[in-house]
């Protein structure tokens, strides 16, 4: 736990979220600012800054998470198209820095993003 860290805070009940998922070590939830018509946030309940903190070790977790993104995606009626995304670090968009995997889909995407 990060004491200024609003997802640290999520995890633990201290703000509040949407939550749809969560298990011992992960905890999924619907963005605040939505940018498709499902977006969810998958992160490790552990405090990881972002990808570029994760070790090996992290490596099953890391694939859990993943899962979680499909798993929703099957749950959340998008499966047919979503996209995964992990902006790591701020020049490529990351804003909340404790890890996180969004879910988007609902729309269409297109390729290459901005
Ligand atoms: P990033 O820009 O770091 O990749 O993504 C951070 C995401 O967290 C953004 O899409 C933003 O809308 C979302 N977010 C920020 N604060 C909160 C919050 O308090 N609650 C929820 N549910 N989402 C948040
Ligand atoms: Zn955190």
């Amino acid at each position: 736990m990060s004491a200024d860290c609003i997802f640290c805070k999520i995890v633990d009940g201290t703000i509040p979220a949407k939550k749809i998922h969560e298990d011992g070590e992960i905890v999924a939830f619907h963005d605040v600012n939505p940018q498709a018509p499902v977006h969810a946030l998958i992160i490790p309940r552990r405090h990881i800054e972002s990808l570029n903190d994760a070790s090996a070790g992290d490596g099953a977790l890391l694939g859990r998470m993943l899962l979680a993104g499909r798993e929703l995606a099957d749950r959340l009626g998008i499966s047919a198209g979503y996209r995964i995304v992990v902006n790591s670090g701020a020049s490529a968009g990351q804003s909340v820095f404790h890890l996180h995997v969004h879910l988007l889909g609902g729309r269409l995407m297109r390729w290459p993003p901005g």
